[in-house]
């Protein structure tokens, strides 16, 4: 290796460490000065979008990830979970495993997008227990989950406990609480089919949200379109209400007053009887951002207006694990793959002109729109300075988000899934997976952050 080479390390492998790697190889692919690394805990690109949609089995599992290799070639892939930054002696260590030695990387230049994980408040009844939606693994376990809860309802005799298999609870009115509760309701309607003692009205599907209205970020009257289109398909949307436990047989919940941090008397709180309670209220960064050596806040790390770390020069933080203010609301900007990727962009152009002696630039984003998709054929969407809601905007959606799954294989093979779905059952047949594996350090945040 030449003495003088420019390794750049990329930790995370979701939507800003992939196209910030992609921006850079574009860059500096063949500049034999230049090495790319990236570091991440699996070794794929998780298409969150239709995470829901795995989720109700529309499709296929492994259809929704992007292998980092191929869509990352130039770049020096490792598959590991990142133990330390040093960013005193510009050092990653990887945590080793019964199989794998502990390695440390030495970096010139660092680009952190270590994304974040399930924020359960401190609640440790709720993380305990509670289904979430954030991995492969989550949709793949909670489809499961849905079809085992009609296994048990369809024979079970005592009525309390056979509405509570039927009962789903959806903790959080964000894009993937209001995601996962469509797909679900349908999952749910199109499964029922083959259990003859299970009716539509037994079915219940309850969104709990804090904040007074649903999908908070979007036009109000699109939002409002949303909640009336989930009532239609037969969702309970419960607004101004918090979760306060969940055993794994019964959710608490307390009204909330306008301000969701306030708790009111104890009269107002209510429980709903339930196995199943799927939780998307909020997101925090991982552990390995929280304990590291950059200053952060709410667990984020705090970047200047290149992105870059402050006290750390040649260090960039971006995505969900990065705090920038949006200079208009002077609030943080919500945790978007959208925001990830123009974020990446910018940083990788810093990176170039950091090399090159050029002059960087201040990250500035303009919204290209936001969609939700209300399950089968309704949605929600901020397009082209238009407010489009119902079929149209469903079908946007799908257009939109097809063109941006980074390989032509998977875009057909979502495509094929989707014509599959028009004319064929859902399959029904429940894999028996693990439910996810506790393991994390619980810290309590004050604020709900569920604003895509
Ligand atoms: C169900 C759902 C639906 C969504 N829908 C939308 C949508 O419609 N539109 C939209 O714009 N956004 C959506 N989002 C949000 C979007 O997924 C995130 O904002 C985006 O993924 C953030 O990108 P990121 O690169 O910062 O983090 P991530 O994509 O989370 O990537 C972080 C990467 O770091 C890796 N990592 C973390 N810790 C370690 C470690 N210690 N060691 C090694 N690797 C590590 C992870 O494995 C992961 O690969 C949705 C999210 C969910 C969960």
């Amino acid at each position: 290796m030449a003495r003088n080479k420019k390794k750049i390390v990329i930790l995370g492998g979701g939507f800003a460490g992939v196209e910030c790697a992609r921006q850079l190889e574009s860059e500096f692919g063949d500049d034999s000065e230049v090495e790319l690394v990236m570091v991440s805990e699996d070794n794929f690109l998780l298409f969150t979008p239709m995470l829901p949609q795995v989720a109700s089995g529309m499709i296929e599992t492994r259809h929704i990830v992007l292998p980092i290799r191929t869509i990352c070639q130039k770049t020096k892939f490792y598959e590991g979970r990142i133990k330390n930054i040093d960013p005193y002696g510009k050092l990653v260590t990887l945590w080793g495993t019964g199989d794998k030695r502990s390695i440390s990387i030495h970096y010139d230049f660092l680009v952190v997008a270590l994304g974040s994980e399930t924020n359960f408040f401190g609640m440790a009844d709720v993380e305990k227990n509670a289904y979430t939606m954030k991995t492969l693994n989550d949709a793949v376990v909670l489809r499961n989950r849905v079809i085992d809860m009609l296994e048990q309802a369809e024979n079970e005799t005592n009525p309390i406990l056979r509405k509570s298999f039927l009962n789903f609870v959806v903790a959080g009115g964000g894009f993937a609480g209001i995601e996962t509760a469509g797909e679900l309701m349908d999952l749910l309607l199109d499964a029922r089919k083959h259990y003859p003692t299970i009716h539509k009205e037994d079915l219940k599907v309850v969104v709990i949200e804090a904040l007074p209205m649903i999908l908070p970020g979007f036009n109000e009257k699109l939002a409002e379109f949303a909640k009336e289109k989930m009532k239609e398909k037969g969702i309970e949307i419960k607004l101004k209400t918090a979760i306060t436990s969940f055993d794994g047989n019964e959710v608490t919940t307390k009204t909330l007053d306008q301000n969701p941090k306030d708790p009111i008397d104890e009269s107002m709180t209510n429980a709903i009887r339930t196995k199943t309670l799927i939780w998307t209220a909020g997101i925090t960064p991982v552990n390995t951002i929280k304990r590291s050596m950059f200053k952060t806040d709410k667990g984020k790390v705090m970047i200047n207006d290149f992105l870059e770390v402050p006290g750390f020069p040649g260090v960039f933080a971006i995505g969900d694990c990065a705090l920038f203010l949006n200079p208009e609301t002077k609030r943080p900007f919500p945790p978007t793959a959208q925001i990830a990727e123009a974020q990446a962009k910018t940083a990788a152009k810093n990176l170039k002109a950091t090399i090159k002696n050029l002059e960087k630039e201040s990250f500035e984003y303009h919204s290209k729109g936001q969609m939700a998709i209300i399950g089968k054929r309704s949605g929600i969407a901020t397009f082209l300075g238009m407010n489009i809601s119902g079929f149209w905007a469903w079908l946007i959606w799908r257009n939109i988000y097809l063109s941006k799954i980074p390989t032509l294989d998977k875009r057909v093979r979502v495509f094929l899934d989707w014509t599959i779905d028009l004319f064929f059952d859902r399959d029904i047949s429940r894999l028996k997976m693990m439910k996810r594996e506790e393991k994390k350090e619980y810290k309590v945040l004050d604020e709900v952050d569920d604003v895509w």
